[in-house]
């Protein structure tokens, strides 16, 4: 059986050698996704690996979906997106993961699921500096979000 690729992330992330990782939090290692046609399009991975979202003990479920929600407002924040798509899927990885992908009324077709874009413009990437920088900003709005009000 071959490596699970969210794993591999969630230990790269652990280690410091992934480079696209933004924040971790209590159940979820957060990373910029690879393809930034949407700007922003950010990755929760579960950091242990569980296939099956409804397998997990209901308070855990609702404290992963807390932390979705924080990313969201994080990117909306930084980003300015109209709109947020989040997709928990595991046609590929089975390891529970959300994609938290923002939407922008220029999108090339704003009332469908970004999977049927066009890959030369979903697959967009960032230069580095560019990317270094949504990443820390990202990270600094979940931070925010984290914290009492
Ligand atoms: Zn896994």
């Amino acid at each position: 059986m071959p490596p699970c690729p969210i794993c591999q992330q969630v230990d790269a992330a652990h280690a410091g050698t992934h480079p696209r990782h933004i924040t971790t939090l209590p159940h979820c290692s957060v990373v910029l996704h690879d393809q930034q046609g949407q700007r922003g399009w950010c990755v929760l991975q579960l950091r242990s690996h569980a296939e099956h979202l409804a397998d997990l003990p209901v308070s855990q479920q609702q404290e992963i979906f807390g932390e979705v929600a924080a990313v969201a407002a994080a990117i909306r924040t930084v980003t300015g997106c109209t709109r947020i798509n989040y997709e928990c899927l595991g046609n590929i990885a089975h390891h529970i993961h959300w994609h938290v992908i923002p939407r922008y009324p220029t999108d090339e077709n704003p009332r469908a699921a970004v999977w049927g874009f066009k890959p030369e413009t979903l697959g967009r990437t960032l230069d580095p500096a560019d990317q270094t920088a949504l990443i820390a900003a990202i990270r600094n709005a979940i931070r925010l979000q984290a914290e009492p009000r």
